[in-house]
């Protein structure tokens, strides 16, 4: 008598499932799916309506069904409204089809395909059509079973050999064995007033949804669990760390406030003072702050950072500013220097370019308390930078929202349980949505508008083939003594990338050389042209640089480099070229570079773009300027993988919640897990041992929970 198996568990390996052929086991490996429980957890990216398949010739007018079978004649008809017209046979008898303003299907759906089209039918004479069908061509060896019934049919995750269908097909044998066994992490009275299906059923009604309603009551489930769990993550994670960690409480009085506002040569916005006032109190906490301050191209963002830093230096502590680049360093070591100016406070610039000998001193001068403030770039991260007493570090235009920064300079306090406030300053506004994902552990304050006096940028969307005259009022303005960036998506022929989109299908990239070459000849002829990019050395750049300040230069053909930090106020306009190839917050970033002296700017936004949602896009451009709500659009448009680079993000891995369409679900989650933790810091009651396990399953490492236990 052969063993009884043993009973099937969530981790029984595919092989082993009941029902499961060893050829279905091996393909499933192929994706992955190793055990019972990873092939239940695969999900259908979503699902489609079917209609129930009929033979063509039971078919009657006026009924949504689908049919199968051989294209055997097309054409394309041009006169009155242009249409594709197709001859669909089964056997059993004959369907026309057509589809209006869709010529180019003539190259999809070619006689001797086999299809499935879905649609409405229609008398037409002596026999049926069907207008607008939606249609897929089936493989040759369609071996596709047919519908008998409408339903919800899921379209999965697969590969070529693995087509979702068969995915459906074993899940059919598969899913029931597993669903017994799912064990909900939410209590009853928890789903019920939140309305969440348990969770067993969640992933029943995924697999086999009935209709619409079980597809979208599972997926919100399911969505709600992954953001749920990433909160509860996150806020676990920085509860602890407020329980470990303690900051210099820093004294905020009115007189301290007079006195730091001394030093400002102007009235800070209603905007600039509201931030002031959240920081003001963040830093009077001996809980360390975690700030994010956001605020677009121009807020003002360096005097909230002086305010900050001169709160710790009035309290006897000292503040560091942490930019980019080098450029950027030394352009804040330059405006804090003039607003400190006859003060008795103390600035220094740190660099890599710093000599060593300067360096060695200020290192020294810096652990005696006698450096109030230090300015530069990553440098200031290394070991050797030791501070007597750091209350205040901030961090100028983080794109990159590493919390590895954050962490080295946690690591500068003066002793384990010391950390100093720490301030996130970016110029690359982060939709709410996002924010609240990526800094889960971090407060947000927004900077809004611009200080006084500011014209706006007119921004003007022009086709490839209104270059001439896009030229030619770049030329009105080089005319007047004004200058003018061109900006283009690669540096030469060979493609090589600046940060534009990378996109197989598309043209080719417009680049810096040949259009240098394009202006010299042929747009602007006899104008001072001159190349910026990032395969030049610092000399030669600052050279450019230097030469462009000076007006030796009368347009700057550049890529992405001139993002971030130049400040050239004499140059009024800009040409983005291939204006497609870059993402919103991108073109908004760099269209900052102009508008920044008395003349009114310009920024033209040359395109062609080929799909509808490109040329939305830069419609958004021409109509609003604000930073903000151009990175809401984006995100919407684009999604958040697009628009910030799945992995340099950060961006947590999503199975099912998606950051645009969820939106709603991520507050709820955030406010659940917020007030959870709240309650139970560490999830260590026994009737948490599930979740606390898959939280930190699902994002330990991404979080890094490994601290928490
Ligand atoms: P960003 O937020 O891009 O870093 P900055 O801090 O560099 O902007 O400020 C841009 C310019 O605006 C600077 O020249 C700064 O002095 C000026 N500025 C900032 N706040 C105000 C204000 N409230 N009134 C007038 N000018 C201001
Ligand atoms: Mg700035």
């Amino acid at each position: 008598m052969p063993p009884t198996p043993p009973p099937i568990q969530l981790t029984t390996p595919v092989d082993q499932i009941p029902g499961v052929t060893p050829r279905q086991a091996m393909l499933l490996r192929t994706l992955g799916l190793t055990n019972l429980g990873r092939l239940v957890a695969h999900l259908p990216a979503r699902h489609e309506k079917v209609e129930a398949e009929s033979s063509i010739g039971d078919l009657v007018a006026d009924q949504t069904v689908s049919a199968r079978g051989q294209i055997t004649a097309t054409r394309v008809v041009r006169s009155g409204k242009p249409r594709f017209e197709a001859v669909l046979h089964d056997g059993t008898g004959r369907l026309d089809l057509v589809w209006f303003n869709q010529t180019f299907m003539r190259d999809r759906l070619v006689p001797g395909v086999r299809a499935r089209v879905q649609g409405k039918t229609k008398r037409r004479g002596p026999g049926l059509q069907m207008a607008n069908p939606q249609w897929e061509v089936l493989p040759p060896d369609d071996e596709e079973p047919p519908e008998h019934e409408s339903r919800m049919k899921p379209i999965y995750p697969a590969n070529e050999e693995l087509k979702p269908w068969l995915i459906a097909k074993i899940m059919a044998v598969a899913a029931p064995q597993a669903l017994p066994l799912i064990d909900d992490h939410l209590p009853e009275e928890y789903r019920r007033e939140r309305h969440l299906p348990e969770l067993r059923e969640a992933y029943r009604m995924q697999h086999f949804a009935a209709d619409e309603a079980q597809a979208a009551e599972s997926r919100r489930r399911l969505a709600y669990d992954e953001l749920l769990m990433l909160q509860l993550g996150v806020h676990m994670k920085r509860a602890h760390l407020r329980e470990r960690l303690k900051a210099p409480a820093l004294k905020n009085n009115p007189g301290i406030d007079k006195h730091i506002r001394e030093r400002i040569p102007f009235q800070l916005t209603p905007s600039q003072n509201e931030v002031v006032k959240e920081i003001a109190e963040d830093l009077s906490k001996s809980v360390p702050a975690n700030r994010l301050i956001q605020g677009d191209v121009g807020s003002g963002k360096t005097v909230v950072a002086l305010y900050a830093m001169l709160m710790a230096v009035a309290s006897g502590h000292q503040a560091s500013l942490m930019a980019p680049t080098e450029l950027l360093a030394e352009q804040h070591m330059a405006s804090i220097s003039r607003m400190l100016e006859g003060s008795r406070v103390r600035a220094e610039l740190l660099t890599s370019a710093t000599p060593r000998d300067a360096r060695e001193s200020l290192l020294e001068r810096l652990a005696a308390g006698e450096v109030d403030i230090l300015i530069g770039t990553h440098a200031l991260l290394t070991e050797s930078v030791r501070f007597k007493s750091l209350a205040v570090a901030i961090i100028d235009e983080q794109h990159r929202f590493g919390v590895v920064q954050r962490a080295g300079l946690r690591a500068k306090a003066s002793d384990e349980t010391t950390t100093p406030h720490a301030l996130v300053m970016t110029a690359t506004p982060i939709p709410r949505t996002l924010a609240i994902t990526l800094f889960g552990d971090l407060d947000i304050s927004s900077i809004r508008g611009l200080p006084p006096g500011r014209k706006p940028i007119t921004t003007r969307v022009s086709p490839g083939k209104g270059r001439t005259a896009v030229y030619a009022e770049i030329e009105e303005r080089l005319k007047r003594g004004e200058q003018a960036y061109v900006v283009a998506p690669a540096i030469d022929g060979a493609g090589t990338e600046t940060g534009a989109t990378a996109d197989a299908d598309a043209p080719p990239l417009r680049d810096c050389r040949t259009i240098a070459k394009e202006l010299e000849t042929v747009y602007l002829p006899g104008r001072r042209v001159a190349l910026m990019h990032g395969q030049l050395n610092r000399a030669a750049r600052e050279d450019v640089m230097d030469r462009f300040r000076r007006r030796e230069i009368d347009v700057l053909v550049a890529t992405t480099v001139i993002e971030v930090g130049v400040d050239v106020p004499n140059a009024t306009a800009m040409v983005v070229e291939q204006a497609d190839r870059f993402g919103l917050a991108q073109l908004h970033q760099l269209r900052g570079r102009v508008g920044r002296g008395a003349a009114d700017s310009v920024c033209y936004l040359i395109a062609d773009p080929t799909t509808d949602l490109a040329a939305q896009r830069l419609a958004v451009l021409e109509k609003t300027s604000d930073g903000f709500a151009l990175a809401e659009k984006d995100l919407e448009l684009r999604g958040p993988g697009e628009v910030f680079g799945q992995r340099q993000s950060g961006l947590p891995p999503f199975k099912v919640a998606d950051l645009v369409r969820d939106r709603e679900l991520l507050g709820m989650a955030r406010r659940d897990a917020a007030a959870w933790i709240a309650a139970s810091p560490d999830l260590a009651k026994p009737e948490e041992r599930t979740i606390r396990r898959r939280v930190v399953k699902t994002f330990g490492e991404h979080l890094g929970l490994a601290d928490v236990g």
